[in-house]
């Protein structure tokens, strides 16, 4: 086999791990599998590795990284997948997303949410939406914290051209399952307490590649994984950046 095939056969198996562990969390809390969506975290991975999983009938890929990610979907040219900007949002950053992704789960700020309104083009259908929730206390951190959530949701559901889907977070860094599931179901009740003021919220973006079955317990509908389908990534080219601490979230 030559290095490609083995790299494609390679992303084959762990393509099929990684449904298997969505398949077993889900039954293991009696849900249908069918309802947990995978997004292929593709940041940091070259073009060749998301051809090779899109052999195998993926389709939604997340990028946190702007530029990054544009020259992916030029490289790859094609209509029939779903782009997920799950990275940092920034004002200068406003219009591609708007005009190049299907979804955002980084929205944080109404400011941002006005502006991406207005630079949705009119031809696209409205971009979807999901609000990042902030559970602790660090202030580079992105997200908001919980109790900004209903006013925020509020004012993003009377933008027509933004459609808010659902939540998503990014827990503290933990190997415990239960303090992972602590997290997750708290994005799971402020999730429900939107859904009992109104608002028809579907999206519960929860779930890693080290934390995915936590997230599932405790409801996720879509679960963001990276390094779990495509082995170790390049460095984030921000990291570099001074001050961006801490380097994965800048
Ligand atoms: C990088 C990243 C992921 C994927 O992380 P893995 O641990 O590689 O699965 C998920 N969500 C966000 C927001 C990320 O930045």
């Amino acid at each position: 086999m030559g290095l490609e095939s083995v790299a494609a056969a390679q992303t084959g198996d762990r393509n099929a791990a990684v449904h298997a562990r969505i398949r077993d969390a889900a039954r293991q809390v009696q849900r249908d599998p069918s309802l947990i969506r995978l997004l292929a975290v593709s940041k940091g991975q070259p073009v060749t590795a998301i051809e090779h999983l899109r052999r195998a009938g993926q389709r939604e890929f997340g990028e946190s990284y702007l530029k990054e990610a544009l020259e992916k979907m030029d490289a790859l040219a094609d209509p029939t997948l779903i782009w997920h900007f799950i990275g940092p949002l920034q004002s200068n950053k406003c219009r591609d997303i708007a005009q190049r992704f299907h979804w955002l789960h980084s929205l944080d700020r109404a400011g941002l949410a006005d502006r991406l309104n207005r630079l949705r083009p009119p031809h696209l259908p409205p971009l979807e939406v999901c609000l990042q929730v902030k559970f602790s206390e660090e202030p580079r951190k992105a997200g908001i914290p919980p109790h900004e959530l209903p006013r925020l949701a509020a004012h993003v559901a009377r933008l027509p051209r933004l459609r808010l889907r659902g939540l998503m977070t990014i827990p503290r860094a933990s190997d415990d399952i239960a303090e992972q599931r602590a997290t997750y179901r708290h994005l799971r009740e402020l999730f429900d307490a939107l859904r009992r003021d109104g608002h028809s919220l579907d999206t519960l973006s929860m779930g890693m590649s080290g934390d995915l079955e936590a997230a599932i317990f405790e409801g996720s509908t879509l679960v963001r994984v990276g390094s779990a389908l495509f082995g170790p990534r390049a460095p984030n080219p921000a990291a570099s950046l001074p001050g961006c601490t801490p380097p994965d979230r800048c």
